[in-house]
C-alpha cells in the first residue's frame, strides 16, 4: 500500500524524516548525513565496550605461524 517501506522518523535522533530529504545507509534511515556518523559512533563505541567486557580470548591460536 503506496509508501510503506521507509520509516517516519530518523533512526538515530527519532526526529521525522523530512519528505525531500533523508539520508540511506545500510538499511537505515536519518534524516541528515550528521545522524548517521553519530550512529556509526555509537555502534562502534558499543562494540568496543563489548570487546572489552569478553574474556580474554584472544591469542589462542588464530596466528599460523609460517615458520619454514
Ligand atoms: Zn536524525
Amino acid at each position: 500500500m503506496g509508501i510503506g517501506s521507509r520509516p517516519a522518523t530518523c533512526t538515530s535522533c527519532g526526529k521525522r524524516l523530512n519528505r525531500k530529504q533523508w539520508y540511506y545507509r545500510n538499511g537505515r534511515y536519518f534524516c541528515k548525513r550528521r545522524c548517521w556518523v553519530t550512529e556509526q559512533d555509537k555502534a562502534k563505541k558499543e562494540a568496543a565496550a563489548k570487546a572489552e567486557q569478553a574474556p580474554a580470548a584472544q591469542g589462542t591460536a588464530t596466528e599460523a605461524p609460517a615458520a619454514s
